[in-house]
């Protein structure tokens, strides 16, 4: 008998996020992903849920998105080994209010979806808002947008506008723009809320000397913003040389006091 990972789409969520560790953007626990169901896509999927869903309490912001689910990334998943171990690495969720129920996956509901699931959620709201088309929200690394984060001007207009002017490409892929936020510390907190803000005008949102939020319709599009993005990324910094900024010391010991790290300076 066929299993979940059969379906198109759960193929196409697995190979997706694998391809993000071949791209070279999801090492370690780097990257997770989170894509909002249609009827016809939880019709297909729902044979496949646990009997009991798990419960789990959660006290942020859902975002307006109570009833609707989610297949999403777990917290400490590696998109290295996804596609041995999908039914570990991702689950289903609805979302409640206050809380929201595991319905698939996570090891049976043992394991838990991305720290960043609070800013998943308001970015699907963002999203909807101005396009309820866009389904899907990915997150990553990609290196060669990290490099030019350190030496490009952060404002986001000169950032999108040095994207556009390397590749004509560039505004027929990303007409909107892109989003930039400061650096910040990342994880639950106020990262997630400014993301949101910058994705109800922008498909992509980039986190300095961290990574990059994309959405779209299909893994497609939002695979194709970022490839776009790290391609002409690339080519800035062949033509640009050394580093102009980056983490500083005291963003540093910020990262390590938010999460309780005993890291020496
Ligand atoms: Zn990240």
């Amino acid at each position: 008998m066929a299993g979940i990972l059969d379906l198109p789409l759960m193929r196409e969520a697995v190979t997706s996020c694998h391809y993000f560790w071949e791209a070279g953007w999801g090492e370690c626990h780097a990257g997770n992903m989170s894509y909002l169901l249609s009827d016809a896509d939880i019709a297909e999927v729902e044979p496949f849920f646990m009997a009991q869903p798990v419960r789990v309490p959660f006290g942020y912001d859902t975002a307006g998105l109570v009833g609707k689910s989610f297949l999403i990334t777990r917290t400490g998943g590696q998109f290295r080994t996804i596609v041995e171990r999908a039914e570990r690495d991702m689950g289903i969720i609805r979302v409640n209010e206050g809380s929201y129920d595991i319905l698939w996956g996570y090891d049976n509901g043992v394991g838990r979806p991305t720290s960043e699931l609070p800013a998943h959620l308001l970015c699907h709201a963002s999203r909807l808002g101005s396009n309820p088309g866009n389904r899907l929200v990915m997150h990553t690394h990609p290196t060669y947008l990290n490099a030019m984060t350190t030496i490009a001007d952060l404002d986001e207009k000169s950032f999108t506008e040095t994207l556009w002017s390397l590749n004509s490409e560039c505004i027929l892929v990303f007409p909107d723009g892109i989003g930039v936020l400061p650096w910040m510390v990342c994880g639950e907190g106020e990262i997630g809320p400014l993301t949101a803000k910058k994705m109800e005008r922008y498909r992509i949102v980039v986190w300095p000397y961290h990574g990059i939020f994309s959405s779209g319709d299909s893994f497609d599009e939002a695979i194709g913003l970022i490839e776009t993005v790290d391609k002409n990324a690339h080519v800035y910094v062949a033509v640009n040389g050394k580093p102009k900024h980056c983490i500083n010391e005291g963003q540093l010991k910020d990262l390590a006091a938010h999460f309780g790290l005993s890291a020496a300076f």
